[in-house]
């Protein structure tokens, strides 16, 4: 098989080498022949030994996405049947089944299968096309996800804003089957929640903690606990569980926290035991201080703060603010559980942010134990940028 040319600059072949997949557009020397957005190029280093095959987007500043480093291995179809196979394969070892009916399937990069998610709810798959490689390849995918999995419905949730440095426009809707009900109820862990396929956040649910909400429930047995960025109260539903006094659901979005109240009662807990506050955290955190208001557990689960580089230090200062506010409305002896899914943020410096906060707080805080993301979104070792969630549950004095 002959495709079009890529050549690197000298001295951007490590990576590569190294099975990074993203080639960005400065490392580009040139490139040979005729090509499409989207279609399939080689990759040679600046003295043209053959590196790795991936799919093209010139508008995108990640110039190529690498599929494969095997000059044997065509890009045809049963390229991604194997690829899939794959993920689902990994999946399966994990005995996902046994634990919850919702679970990412695909997760991108990660699965070697770059700019493709793949989430499960029940006997639904949601899907998002992030690149232009992907989205080309849509129909086959699909198929062979329906062979695959034989799903009642395929629905794609491409309404991302990154598509667009990928010259996409948003898209969303049926792509196979049946339209998803308003709402799925999937079980995690035992527990119900109802999930929103077709207009929640994400692709519904964050599957990435279902982990984090397990090892968190049973330090909250008779605590008041505040959820600070509830969405639907998925932490709260595990807290009232494990014999949580109280709960309060703190969410800018009045859609989730309705949802929260819903999944509570879903589970047989009486609404005597939660509250939703619907507002800012950054705000409402502050409102609690000042009106004596204090807790023995406070969950902080905030959306992603650093999309780029250059906003890295205003996310750290997101981050110490909110951390700031929570520690002064613990107790003595309270509970607080903090996460960070900024990719940017590593572990190392989310721990320091969190330091900066207590030591403003003249609080004195023990970690118990550190989190992270989920089994079924892996992290790859030529890929650490799959590696996005982190948390920490600390003990605070
Ligand atoms: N812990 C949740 C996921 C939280 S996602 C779970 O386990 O399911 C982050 C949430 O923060 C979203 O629901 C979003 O609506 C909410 N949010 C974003 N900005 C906020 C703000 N400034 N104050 C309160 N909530 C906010």
């Amino acid at each position: 098989m002959r495709h079009p040319r890529l050549i690197l600059k000298p001295g951007h072949d490590r990576p590569v080498r190294r099975h990074h997949p993203w080639i960005f557009s400065g490392a580009v020397a040139e490139l040979e022949g005729r090509i499409e957005d989207g279609e399939i190029i080689d990759v040679y280093s600046s003295d043209r030994e053959w590196l790795a095959r991936g799919y093209l987007n010139r508008r995108s500043q990640i110039i190529v996405r690498l599929l494969t480093w095997n000059p044997e291995e065509a890009i045809d179809e049963s390229f991604w049947e194997r690829r899939i196979d794959r993920a689902l394969a990994a999946r399966h070892l994990l005995r996902l089944d046994e634990i919850t009916d919702a679970y990412r399937l695909v997760y991108a990069e990660s699965d070697w299968i770059p700019g493709l998610l793949v989430d499960r709810y029940r006997d639904f798959l949601v899907i998002q096309s992030l690149t232009l490689g992907i989205e080309r390849r849509k129909e086959l995918l699909v198929r062979i996800l329906t062979e695959r999995c034989r799903p009642t419905g395929i629905y794609e949730r491409s309404d991302l804003d990154v598509r667009a440095k990928e010259g996409l426009p948003p898209a969303d809707g049926v792509r196979h089957g049946e339209i998803p009900p308003e709402r799925i109820v999937i079980r995690e862990h035992g527990y119900l929640f109802r999930v929103d396929i077709r207009h929640g956040q994400k692709t519904g649910f964050y599957l990435d903690q279902r982990e984090n909400r397990r090892r968190v429930a049973p330090y909250l047995a008779g605590a008041r606990v505040l959820n600070a960025f509830s969405y639907t109260g998925a932490f709260a539903v595990y807290a009232l569980a494990a014999g949580a006094e109280s709960v309060v659901n703190l969410d800018t979005s009045a859609e989730a926290l309705a949802d929260a109240a819903a999944n509570v009662q879903l589970n047989g807990f009486p609404a005597s035991r939660f509250e939703n506050v619907e507002g800012d955290a950054f705000r409402v955190l502050r409102q609690f201080r000042a009106s004596g208001r204090r807790f023995q557990a406070v969950i902080l689960d905030p959306p992603k703060f650093a999309f780029v580089q250059a906003h890295l230090e205003r996310a750290a200062r997101g981050y110490k603010d909110i951390n700031l506010q929570a520690l002064h409305l613990l107790e003595s002896g309270g509970i607080l559980v903090t996460f960070s899914c900024s990719g940017l943020v590593s572990a190392d410096l989310f721990q320091k942010i969190v330091f900066a906060a207590a030591e403003d707080a003249d609080r004195e805080v023990q970690i118990l134990e550190r989190l992270g993301q989920a089994p079924d979104h892996p992290v790859r070792l030529s890929f650490p940028e799959g590696e996005y969630l982190k948390g920490l549950i600390c003990r605070v004095w």
